[in-house]
This record gives C-alpha cells, structure tokens and sequence, in this order.
C-alpha cells in the first residue's frame, strides 16, 4: 500500500502538519518517535507565549492535546522510531522496526536534540549527577546545589523550576551577559536562590560514584577554581537532528536547506519544519507554523501529481 503521506517526528511542528493533513483528508502516519514523542516541550514546564493559553500551559499537556486533535481528524499516531528513510523517487520508503512504509509524501519534523559539553564527565556521572531535563530529575536534588550551565532561556528556565527545589542553583555562564528575555532575566536575578558564575566554564567533574565538584575555568583568566554541588543540568541549546536524512537532502549550516517560503526540500515531494529547519527563530509557534506550511506544501504537491493507474480505473469505471 502506498499511503499520501508520512510524517517523521511529533513536536508542535509533526502534530500540526499532523492535523492540517489529516483536515485534508490525506489519512498521515506519524511516527512520533519512541523516547522523542512530544519534542522538546515534554521537558518544559509551563509554556507562557503560545498564544490561546492567557495563564500558560503545560508544556506536555500542549503537545498531548496537539497529538489528540491530530487523532480526532484520523491522524495514524506511532510512538515508534524510524529507523531509515529512502526519499528519492516517486515513492519513498520509512523503514520502522524492519517494516517498510510506502508514501507519495514525507514531512521531516524531526526536531533537535540537546547540546552537550563534551565533556568525560558527562558519561562518568550521566543518571548521577548530570542531567538534561530539570523537570524529569529536578526532585532528586530536594534541598541539594545544583549548577545549570548556559545563558539562554533554556538555562534560566531551567535555574527558576530548580529553585524550587534545591538550596541554591549556580548558573554557569561563559560570558558575563546573558543571552535570554528579558523578562527570564528579571526573575532569575529577583530569585534570591540564584547566582550566577559569570566568564566560566565547566572544566572538568568530580565525586565518589555521584557528581560532588565541578571545576571551573575562568574564560578571561584561566583561572581554575571548585564548586561544590550534587546536581549539573547542562542547558546549552539543541542541534537539528539530520541524521536520518543527512546524506539524502541539502543541508546547509547543520540545518535541513528548504525553499523559502515553502517547506520543499531538496527532493520533491519531501518537506522539512520546525527546529530541523529553524536556525533563527526555534518556538513553539513557529514549528507549528511551519508544520502547517509543511501539510499545505504536501497537499499541493499531491494534488499535481497524476492518478495511480487503479484511480484512473475506477474513475473510468464510474
Ligand atoms: P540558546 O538561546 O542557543 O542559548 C544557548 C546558551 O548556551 C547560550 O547562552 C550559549 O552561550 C550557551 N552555550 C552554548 N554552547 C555552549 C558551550 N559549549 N559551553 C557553554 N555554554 C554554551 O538555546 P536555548 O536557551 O536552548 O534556547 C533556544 C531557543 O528556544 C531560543 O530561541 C529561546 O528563546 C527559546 N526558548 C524559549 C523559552 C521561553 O520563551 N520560555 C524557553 C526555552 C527556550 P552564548 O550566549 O555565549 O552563546
């Protein structure tokens, strides 16, 4: 069977492609990924720019709701990884758990995944002291410093919803001006359990089987000097996750080449949104813009595409 159109990869940017296909009636599967399903919001706390939402929203609970209104119009929802993709052609294939999917169309949301520090330390004492994702570990540093590094908005949300547990947060950042709102700056700096380690980078980690002492260099200095704390949240940004389609499309400066203002691909009938193809703007509502751009764009190339031979017929029969 060859379906009109697979979508890879949820977030706001999946689930409204999701929803504006299926509005069309173009029946997409989305393979919202196994650990990724949802994108990066399922780790956020409240989301308070999306508009609609005058009290802010949960950053999950917004993504559960996208992924429902994408079913109730007859979106297929996977919680599956894809794990290979043939784009060339009038058919592309997406192989998933060693089963191959057919369709005249893809849209790659495939998102962004968190920076790193590259750093020994991160592996020694990943699950014990280091973390990603303050809202799935923040409970277990209850009353314990804590150290966030990164001087976007990521970090200093991530500093404020860690306030709320332990007896001090850090914040490790390379410059001494940060890079984040205004209005996240504000509270960060009212929030009496928050300091900040300006011109400092994190050099290397210590401790007996947990993270005890991070060891921070100063950028102007060089200067080396400990901190003591039980819990690192590294909060240094995303990269566009091109892995599955690297070799396949144009990329350009890391991020997948579209045509703007379309979503079109290097390859026909394959469109690219959100954080995958957003270098410049990397919110909610834009992914979901763009993912409805996306939809639109696949609806349009489908439409111009000649009858398989078996609707001709049927056409013919009628
Ligand atoms: P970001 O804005 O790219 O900030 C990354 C931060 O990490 C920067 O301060 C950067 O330092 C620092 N950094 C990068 N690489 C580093 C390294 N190797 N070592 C140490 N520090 C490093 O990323 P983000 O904070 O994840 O935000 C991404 C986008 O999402 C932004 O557009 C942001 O506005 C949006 N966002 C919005 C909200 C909200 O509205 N509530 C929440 C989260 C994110 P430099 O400043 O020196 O480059």
């Amino acid at each position: 069977m060859v379906h009109d159109l697979i979508i890879v990869g949820s977030g706001p940017a999946g689930y409204t492609a999701a929803i504006y296909a299926a509005r069309a009636g173009l029946k997409p599967i989305v393979f919202a990924g196994s650990f990724t399903a949802g994108g990066a919001l399922m780790t956020t706390t409240e989301v308070e720019n999306f508009p609609g939402f005058p009290d802010g929203v949960m950053g999950p609970e917004l993504m559960v709701k996208m992924q429902q209104q994408a079913e109730k119009f007859g979106a297929d929802v996977r919680m599956e990884d894809v794990e290979r993709v043939e784009l060339e052609g009038d058919v592309k294939v997406v192989e998933v758990n060693g089963e191959e999917f057919k369709a005249r169309s893809v849209i790659i949301a495939t998102g962004a995944a968190y920076r790193t520090l590259g750093l020994e330390g991160e592996q020694t004492y990943g699950g014990r002291g280091v973390s990603y994702c303050a809202t799935c570990d923040g409970f277990f540093y209850r009353d314990k410093p804590i150290a966030v590094v990164g001087g976007g908005d990521s970090a200093l949300e991530e500093a404020l919803f860690l306030a709320r547990f332990g007896s001090k947060v850090s914040v490790i950042h390379r410059r001494d001006e940060l890079r984040a709102s205004k209005v996240m700056q504000e509270r960060a700096f009212a929030d009496p359990k928050i300091s900040f380690e300006w011109n400092s980078v994190v050099v290397d980690m210590e401790g007996e089987g947990n993270l005890q002492t991070l060891v921070l260099e100063d950028t102007l200095t060089g200067e080396r000097r400990k901190l003591d704390i039980n819990g690192l949240f590294v909060a240094i940004g995303h990269d566009p996750r091109t892995d599955l389609v690297k070799d396949q499309l144009e990329i350009v400066d890391s991020y997948i080449k579209v045509d703007d203002p379309t979503t079109a691909t290097s390859l026909p009938g394959v469109f690219a949104c959100g954080d995958v193809v957003d270098s410049r703007y990397r919110q909610a509502i834009t992914a979901a813009g763009s993912g409805a751009k996306a939809a639109l764009d696949a609806q349009h190339y489908l439409e111009a595409l000649p009858k398989p031979a078996e609707e001709v017929a049927e056409l013919a029969a009628n």
